[in-house]
């Protein structure tokens, strides 16, 4: 059964037309037992499953300011962003995200607390940021998706320039932590606004955002 409430995206979220198993055809059906779409193939039965991807970095704190990372890549090509990219398989997030800092910034970070965890339910994904500082004395440098790495000062952001609308609100809650002098892990939803577009800030809506303040020495 189809619920009538389920979005466009919820009803039909395969791309998967051919089994990865045994080459049968995939159609988009409510398997028994289940209560939503899924992948299933017409021939073997497997069922392929689709879950949300995470997407880990680091908010690296130095006394020059925060670690920005200019993007050699699409989405986002030219924009800023925090080092941050897709959890792989057999890694945790913190190593995930010291990882992406290494791969895009050619820096060794260590975590030093957790920042932000944001959700964006309709493209399937989950963000998780770490506030983290450098380790040893080499400065940062561009990585194969970087065009430049910058250190930046909380009021000199470049707002209308950062690549993804999850970095944004992460960068946001870090300035209004600087603001109350306060250290805290947020949680927050963002919803696409109808007609809005993915990859502008302001056709989301932060929905549920809880902020929790850490202990001494984070
Ligand atoms: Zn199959």
């Amino acid at each position: 059964m189809v619920n009538e409430s389920w979005t466009q995206a919820e009803r039909t979220p395969f791309s998967m037309r051919f089994c990865p198993k045994c080459g049968g055809r995939v159609e988009s059906v409510v398997p028994s037992g289940d209560d939503r779409v899924r992948a299933v193939c017409s021939s073997c039965g497997e069922v392929h499953y689709k879950n949300p991807t995470m997407v880990v970095g680091c908010l690296v704190e130095a006394a020059d300011g925060i670690l920005l990372c200019r993007r050699s890549i699409e989405p986002g090509y030219g924009l800023w962003t925090l080092p941050a990219g897709f959890q792989e398989l057999n890694e945790g997030l913190i190593e995930g995200a010291c990882r992406e800092t290494r791969e895009e910034a050619c820096a060794d970070v260590e975590v030093t607390a957790p920042h932000a965890f944001i959700d964006i339910p309709h493209v399937g994904q989950g963000y998780a940021i770490f506030r983290a500082s450098l380790c040893g004395s080499e400065r940062p440098q561009p990585g194969d998706e970087t065009l430049e790495t910058a250190f930046v000062q909380p009021g000199d952001l470049p707002w209308k320039d950062i690549a993804f609308p999850a970095v944004s609100f992460a960068l946001r809650f870090f300035v209004d932590d600087l603001k109350d002098s306060k250290r805290r892990v947020h949680h927050a939803t963002l919803r696409l606004r109808a007609m809005g577009k993915r990859f502008d800030v302001d056709s989301y809506d932060v929905v549920g955002h809880q902020s929790f303040p850490l202990g001494e020495g984070c």
